[in-house]
């Protein structure tokens, strides 16, 4: 096998979290993966550290302390201010050459994939891809990764043996952030970025964002799935009552009853919401991994034995038909006396 450019013995005790930014704040995924991070340092004793590559870091680099980084290796460089893969791979590249960290985490995101696969290549390691579980082993500093394979039958338990950086990408939504510490105080490295246009093969033409919803940021989810007949009007206005959004198992997705950003599961989202309420669902495992972490997770289906009231809190025996308006006029009744 071939060797990696360091090795277990080479390596600093030391995790870092590629950090992704959205209108001059971490993503989602960095702060959930700082929080992590913090967590798996602080058992066996390592430092957090944080990349941020950008235009203008420094609100960033605060905001990476006060989730958990000991210290932030921030480039600014005019030409960071888009993710192009040229420019990322070759800073990031430097900085772990330099730093030469034990682990090195990113959100399994179109540029946490596309960076993290590319740097793998470069550093001949390994990467684990899509990982729901992270621990590190203590004295050994190893990482073990969950990774679910051959279509989510089995869950697999990933080492990397001695080739460093342990690389892993993680699913958006599998950890949970952590409340900010303003007081904390970290190191910043300004790293030196020497970039010319010319090395830089991708051209911006136009950024466009979408609009469409992020179930991972949703506190209240009104799931279908094929025992809904397709009614999905009926869980929208549910949701419009409740302040919800709707999601969907993967049947009424391929049917093009609902839109795909709203598939939960193995190959849609993993959700975290506080109540996830599952109409007409079976609870195959592909789909209970995207809700399992719900804080209250309710089921209504028509077969007293569907896989899914094993893992429900309040299971529900009944046509969704029936039960969803008695829900909805109740609600209304509510709201309407609370007026
Ligand atoms: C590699 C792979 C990846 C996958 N990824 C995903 C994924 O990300 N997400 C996902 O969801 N699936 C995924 N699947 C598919 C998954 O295995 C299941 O087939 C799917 O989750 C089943 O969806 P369902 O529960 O809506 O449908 P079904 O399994 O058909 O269940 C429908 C349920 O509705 C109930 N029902 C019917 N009528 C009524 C009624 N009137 N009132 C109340 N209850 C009623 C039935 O009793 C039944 O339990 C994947 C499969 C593979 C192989």
């Amino acid at each position: 096998m071939t060797l990696s450019l360091y090795d277990a013995r080479s390596a600093a005790d030391s995790i870092w979290v590629f950090l992704e930014q959205d209108r001059n704040s971490l993503t989602e995924i960095s702060l959930e993966l700082l929080a992590k991070g913090r967590q798996l340092a602080d058992q066996v004793g390592w430092k957090l550290g944080g990349l941020i590559l950008g235009i203008r870091n420094s609100e960033l680099c605060s905001e990476a302390v006060a989730h958990g980084a000991d210290e932030v290796w921030s480039a600014e460089h005019e030409l960071l201010e888009n993710f192009t893969i040229d420019a990322f791979s070759t800073i990031t590249f430097e900085m772990i050459m330099e730093g030469k960290p034990g682990v090195l985490l990113f959100g399994a995101t179109p540029d946490g994939r596309d960076l993290a696969g590319r740097l793998a290549v470069r550093l001949r390691t390994g990467l684990n891809a899509d990982c729901t579980g992270l621990r590190l082993r203590p004295g050994t500093g190893e990482l073990i990764c969950d990774v679910s394979g051959f279509g989510g039958g089995v869950l697999a338990l990933i080492e990397m043996g001695d080739h460093r950086p342990q690389i892993a990408t993680i699913r958006p939504g599998v950890f949970s952030k952590t409340q900010p510490d303003w007081k904390r105080l970290g190191e910043l490295i300004k790293f030196p970025v020497l970039l010319k246009a010319e090395d830089i093969q991708t051209r911006i033409v136009k950024k466009v964002s979408g609009e469409g919803v992020d179930l991972t940021q949703v506190s209240l989810i009104i799931a279908g799935g094929r025992g809904m007949g397709g009614d999905f009007g009926a869980l929208q206005k549910l949701a419009d009552i409740l302040g919800g959004e709707v999601g969907a198992t993967r049947p009424p997705v391929d049917d093009g009853y609902i839109e795909r950003e709203r598939q939960i599961g193995q190959t849609g989202v993993v959700c975290s919401p506080k109540i996830a309420l599952c109409c007409g669902i079976s609870g195959a495992f592909h789909f209970i991994v995207g809700v399992e972490k719900a804080d209250i997770f309710i089921a209504i289906n028509s077969d007293p034995s569907a896989p899914i009231f094993e893992h429900a809190d309040y299971c529900v025996v009944g046509d969704v038909h029936t039960i969803l308006p008695l829900i909805k006029e109740a609600l209304q009744t509510r709201l309407a006396e609370e007026i």
